[in-house]
């Protein structure tokens, strides 16, 4: 049978209630066998994530202070979920282990872990479904990224009948010991699941029925996005338009299975598909996304063409301070690079006095108070009249641009504007073509 995975992030398992919603789509769709679960997020703005508070117990106990207060609240939570739904499971026993294991001085990595560690039991018991421990499954290598054999390890735990519940976030080193991804990490187990099961989809159930073609915050009522590749879910997450993590795109993309983030309060929206391809006829631009805090380091000099080795000494200048760069849009006699303000912090003035130096332009200045906006499609490159379309919005609104850079995935177009300007030049771009 067709196989579907399900992950539920921290705002879907927050309370009992939430946790009542996961039976209903579960039981929706037969397919759904595979569900993937995060710790208990937020119930409310004021209220704290589990996994902060984890993080938090470890830290106190490092520093020998008293962990009871958080502690408490993770407790109540836990507990009062348990509760709520009836289920069977001894809680309180695996809280008291917690508690000891805590005070014992347990890895950061493995008391953040529990979090997902005590939903998924929980879940996997009110489910009725079998609990498969991921770090006996999925191995994290040094970098902090999951290695090849775990998807034939985890298939082979996931092949019997009826439901699994998987707790994401973490799996184990090498050495056997309790590592978790990156913060938002159960979006990368469920990836990791979706490929091992071969799913033909990878549903991923959030508290917002999934991206929007631009930041509500700055345009009003922005269309959603019903379907996106790839390719352009990272162009447009790179700057700042953030649902899913990252990483979790790799597993998924290189079996072309569709990722749908789907509401759990509306689960009746169609929500947003990621897909390997799309039809660019119906939409050519998916999405407008920005960020301010850029600086701009602009360097002249005649000849800088013909010049053997210009670039390689300015990127070289750079990296002896430590500094990665964004973008690098050049003349014939001038080069723009683009990095973020923090990337310069403390560092301007000998960064100058090198460029200065070594390279004697005709014109070296730093300027900062910048935003980047990259308007994203598939297919823009080849397409006539995109780029005019672009320039004629933001001309038209008034706003001068300082930087073009066509990105050479070629479905990117990315100006830099100066930061006063920023959501203007977003909604001017987002009228031009949505
Ligand atoms: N609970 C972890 C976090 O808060 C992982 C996740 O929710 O995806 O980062």
């Amino acid at each position: 049978m067709e196989a579907v995975v399900c992950k539920f992030g921290g705002s879907s398992v927050a309370d009992a209630e939430c946790i009542r919603n996961i039976l209903s789509v579960v039981q929706l769709d037969p397919r759904r066998r595979f569900v993937v679960v995060s710790a208990p997020g937020k119930r409310s703005k004021a209220d704290k994530k589990i996994t902060d508070l984890l993080y938090l117990c470890h830290e106190l106990a490092g520093q020998e202070l008293d962990i009871d207060g958080p502690f408490h609240l993770i407790r109540d939570r836990y507990l009062e979920i348990a509760r709520d739904l009836e289920v069977g499971l001894d809680v309180e026993k695996l809280l008291g282990a917690l508690d000891k294991e805590i005070r014992a001085g347990a890895s950061p990595d493995f008391v953040a872990s529990r979090g997902e560690y005590l939903c998924a039991r929980i879940v996997a018991d009110f489910l009725q479904g079998t609990f498969v421990e991921a770090a006996d499954h999925i191995t994290i290598d040094g970098r902090g990224l999951v290695m090849e054999g775990s998807y034939k390890k985890l298939a082979a735990a996931l092949s019997g009948e009826g439901t699994y519940v998987i707790p994401g976030f973490y799996g184990a080193s090498l050495e056997g010991e309790v590592r978790t991804f990156s913060r938002g990490g159960s979006d990368i187990t469920g990836a990791i699941t979706a490929r091992a099961v071969s799913a033909v989809v990878y549903e991923n159930w959030t508290d917002v029925s999934g991206f929007l073609m631009s930041d509500p915050n700055i345009v009003v009522n922005p269309k959603p996005m019903r379907t996106v590749t790839y390719r352009e879910i990272r162009e447009l997450a790179y700057m700042g338009a953030n649902v899913f993590h990252e990483d979790a795109i790799f597993p998924v993309s290189r079996e072309r299975i569709p990722i749908n983030i789907r509401n759990i309060h509306y689960p009746k929206d169609p929500g947003t598909v990621i897909v390997d391809q799309r039809d660019t006829k119906d939409r050519v631009v998916v999405g407008i996304a920005g960020k301010t805090g850029f600086s701009i380091i602009f360097v002249e000099k005649l000849l800088m063409n013909r010049q053997l080795g210009f670039g390689r000494r300015l990127f070289s200048i750079l990296e002896t301070h430590g500094i990665s760069f964004e973008h690098a849009p050049s003349g014939i006699d001038t080069m723009s690079i683009v990095v973020a303000d923090s990337q310069l912090e403390g560092k301007k003035e000998r960064v100058l006095e090198d460029i200065k130096r070594q390279l004697e332009p005709d014109r070296v200045d730093i300027s900062s108070g910048f935003a980047l906006i990259a308007t994203v499609g598939e297919g823009m490159a080849y397409r006539p009249g995109i780029a005019a379309r672009l320039f004629a919005a933001l001309a038209n609104a008034g706003i001068n641009i300082r930087v073009i850079d066509q990105g050479s995935s070629e479905i990117n177009i990315i100006v830099g504007v100066e930061t006063a300007d920023f959501e203007n030049a977003v909604r001017a771009i987002y009228q031009a073509f949505c």
